[in-house]
């Protein structure tokens, strides 16, 4: 559905804006890009912000928690809004990966990975992890605003670090929770 030509062009941009880009808790990222009629949005977010924790759900907690989240990346409305005139063709999200394995649900797993967190110190820098959502649209006419609604739920994301290419040009904003409205063009 997306021409590869326009990924790579999304990806080279995207370098060279975040070449100082890292992991940082509080800030994430929101990429966009057009290909005629189809919108690819993809946000890049600290796990951190979303869920609370950075790693493979180890509890049956943590597990609703991916789910409750899944939920709602899935109700498109809680995390943004378009013009009516597109309809979402696809929702993917890296979250499926954090749920436990089979072969790794064991309880001796468990206990062990519960141990483990006792010095999760030792393993931060090795631990941090980005949850990825990739939004695709088909839309009849041009996108002028898009509406930021992460914020309202995602109380400790402090910024998207929101950066365009569309027919109309490229460009970047900042969103906050006090500024939740993208508008593209020129
Ligand atoms: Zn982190």
């Amino acid at each position: 559905m997306f021409k590869l030509v326009l990924l790579i062009a999304l990806s080279v941009f995207s370098l060279k804006l975040l070449a100082t880009n890292q992991h940082v808790h509080g800030q994430g990222k929101l990429l966009i890009a057009q290909d005629g009629q189809d919108w690819q949005l993809e946000f890049v977010i600290p796990m951190a912000d979303l869920l609370g924790f950075e790693h493979v759900a180890e509890t049956a907690q943590q597990k609703n928690s991916i789910d409750a989240l899944i939920k709602k990346i899935e109700n498109v409305s809680e995390v943004l809004s378009l013009s009516e005139t597109c309809s979402l063709i696809s929702v993917q999200h890296s979250l499926d990966d954090m749920h436990p394995s089979h072969e790794h649900a064991s309880h001796d797993s468990y206990m062990h990975e519960h141990k483990h967190d006792h010095d999760h110190k030792h393993e931060d820098e090795h631990a941090h992890k980005d949850v990825s959502i990739t939004y695709v649209y088909a839309c009849e006419s041009e996108v002028e605003l898009i509406n930021i609604k992460v914020f309202e739920w995602a109380k400790s994301l402090e910024k998207l670090n929101a950066q365009w290419i569309t027919n109309q040009g490229q460009g970047s904003t900042m969103l906050t929770a006090s500024s939740t409205t993208l508008r593209l063009g020129s």
